[in-house]
């Protein structure tokens, strides 16, 4: 076995030096941060071939044994928090308060014990006299982690530790942008496991394209765009790897009349905003009746005008840049055309650069036609559009009037009228006044170009397992 403790400090761990690696840049200041190893194909290849050769035996370990490693894993997640906390600060972004770097490295330890505490017992699902059916789930063999760069450390472990859990062994390719954040994970991982169980290569996007398709991978775990959700399908008729997808969101909230608007105003706020909204599953466009528009929309605005934004190390900070000069001008792009089209710029609306290069002040934009780009695409940023509506079923039929079907919101002091409205949204999830909090227990996932497949609970364990039926 390997050693458990950390030896080095965690930035030496996971670097190369200058010249050996692609630079990664501090996402506020575009300093360097530290070189990133740059994979090859070849290096993919014998990463999943000693995945494939450390299987067997670590399947062998049992349930028992391989839920106590991935809880000693989440004690020393714990224990190395705060340098894992100040390193994805700097390379993705995000603050180290708020609902960002702290409460997502908490989450780590959350999920990994999770699927460790999990049970999933063989089930009986024929009896008759003597006879009986029952369904046992083995592991699947080598399971790819393919992730994106909003909440790099979080969604690899949502992806890796049920996979471990359930006796697979797991190759992670890290998005290209926060390459180092996963790999000081995947550290932590390691030094608990046998060699090869788990590994990450850190490549560009031609690994990512050959990792899916490789014929020694039998499961691909997907976060990341619809585009890049469909060429993994593709991918997937080489290896018929089975595939869990979670794709982009463009998730609609609705604001029933008669909702007390500053009870839920800071919720709303932070349904929107979390990680400057550059979350999957972060409300994106928000329809208010009519009869509260203005209320809400200058609820919004006065928190966007007040909630600190800035380098994250600075503890006063809870927003932060975009992560990327891609993702800044998709932003920049989206504001711009709305204000092109007329729409009123209620908060915000310009790029920050007395912050930083990449930031974009929070930003809240009302009186806004169905058909704007703002609308019908993913920001990805702190943009909201707010939309007025007259009667609640124009706004289910337009909130349903999308591609996309990750998640939704329903926002009222009326339990039952809100989940009347609920059951008619076509999403994965739908949250009555709140949006996005998520329970480790509680399965996860999208409908229509939002993807396929459920993460979390049993459901979660059950999508990284071969279901077998044993009938006598
Ligand atoms: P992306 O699709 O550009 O990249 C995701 C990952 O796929 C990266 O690691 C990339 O290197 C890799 N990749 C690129 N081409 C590939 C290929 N041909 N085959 C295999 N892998 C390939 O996404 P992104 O920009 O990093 O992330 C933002 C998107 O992710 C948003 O649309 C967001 O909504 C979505 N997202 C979804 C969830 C969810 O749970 N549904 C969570 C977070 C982010």
């Amino acid at each position: 076995m390997t050693r458990t403790t950390a030896s080095r400090p965690l930035l030496e761990r996971i670097t190369v030096a200058e010249g050996e690696g692609r630079a990664i840049q501090d996402a506020a200041t575009r300093e360097v941060i530290g070189h990133a190893p740059v994979h090859t194909t070849e290096d993919l290849d014998r990463a999943i071939a000693a995945a494939r050769a450390a299987q067997p035996a670590w399947a062998a370990l049992g349930h028992a044994e391989r839920s106590r490693i991935l809880r000693a894993i989440a004690d020393d997640i714990e224990a190395e928090a705060e340098d894992l906390a100040r390193l994805l600060s700097r390379e993705q972004g995000k603050p180290l308060n708020g609902p960002n770097a702290r409460f997502e490295v908490g989450a780590c330890a959350v999920w990994t014990r999770n699927a460790a505490d999990t049970p999933l017992e063989p089930e009986v699902v024929f009896e008759a006299g003597a006879s009986r059916a029952e369904v046992h789930y083995d592991p699947l063999g080598v399971v790819a982690a393919i992730g994106p760069w909003n909440w790099p450390m979080m969604i690899t472990v949502w992806q890796i530790a049920p996979s471990l859990r359930m006796g697979n062994t797991v190759v992670v390719k890290p998005s290209e942008h926060t390459p180092l954040s996963v790999l000081a994970l995947v550290d932590v991982f390691a030094r608990h496991l046998p060699s090869g169980v788990v590994a990450a290569v850190s490549g560009d996007r031609e690994v990512g394209a050959a990792i899916a398709g490789h014929e020694g991978v039998d499961k691909v775990m997907f976060t990341g765009s619809t585009a890049t959700g469909r060429r993994i399908v593709e991918s997937s008729a080489q290896n018929l790897a089975r595939l869990t997808l979670e794709l982009g969101g463009n998730d609609a909230g609705i604001v029933l009349p008669d909702t007390d608007v500053a009870a839920i105003a800071q919720d709303l706020f932070w349904g929107i905003f979390i990680n400057t909204g550059q979350t999957c599953a972060s409300l994106k466009r928000l329809y208010v009746h009519e009869s509260q528009y203005e209320q809400v929309v200058q609820a919004l605005a006065d928190l966007a005008a007040s909630t600190p934004m800035g380098h994250g190390l600075d503890e006063a900070n809870v927003l932060g840049p975009l992560q990327n000069e891609t993702q800044f001008q998709i932003v920049s792009r989206l504001v711009d055309d709305a204000r092109a089209r007329g729409a009123r710029i209620v908060a915000g609306g310009h790029p920050a650069p007395a912050l930083g290069p990449l930031f974009f002040e929070a930003t809240v934009v009302a009186d806004i036609d169905d058909a704007a780009p703002l609308v019908v695409e993913e920001q990805f940023g702190p943009v909201i559009p707010v939309l007025a509506y007259t009667d609640v079923e124009e706004a289910v039929r337009r909130a349903n009037d999308s591609a996309q079907g990750l998640g939704a919101s329903v926002w009222s002091q009326d339990l039952d009228a809100a989940k009347a409205v609920a059951a008619r949204l076509q999403a994965g999830t739908v949250w009555i006044n709140q949006h996005g909090g998520l329970n480790p227990q509680v399965p996860f996932g999208g409908v229509k170009a939002s993807g396929y497949g459920q993460e979390f609970g049993v459901a979660g364990l059950k999508a990284v397992a071969a279901p077998k039926v044993i009938s006598y």
